[in-house]
């Protein structure tokens, strides 16, 4: 039998509590392109075409990789509330 392994949430714990940085989408300048829902590391990012973005930010960790790859800045990170 061959081993598989597939990218799902909380494979390290509680992911959302590493985050310094948050997230956010502005929905107003989203194109529904999915870019920021294919590169997630942790799969927290649900969308689907027709369907806006919304992220799970109990295991959202703040890498900042859906906000790198949005092609028109539609993904802030702001700071964590201290
Ligand atoms: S910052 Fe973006 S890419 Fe990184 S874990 Fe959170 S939702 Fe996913
Ligand atoms: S990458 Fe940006 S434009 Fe594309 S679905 Fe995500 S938030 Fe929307």
């Amino acid at each position: 039998m061959i081993p598989l392994s597939k990218p799902a949430p909380a494979s390290a714990g509680i992911t959302g509590t590493w985050r310094t940085y948050k997230p956010v989408v502005s929905l107003d300048k989203c194109i529904d392109c999915g870019l920021c829902w294919l590169y997630c590391p942790e799969s927290v990012i649900d969308w689907e075409k027709g369907h806006k973005v919304t992220i799970d930010y109990t295991y959202c960790k703040g890498c900042g990789i859906c906000a790198d790859v949005c092609p028109v800045k539609a993904i802030n990170m702001i700071p964590e509330e201290a």
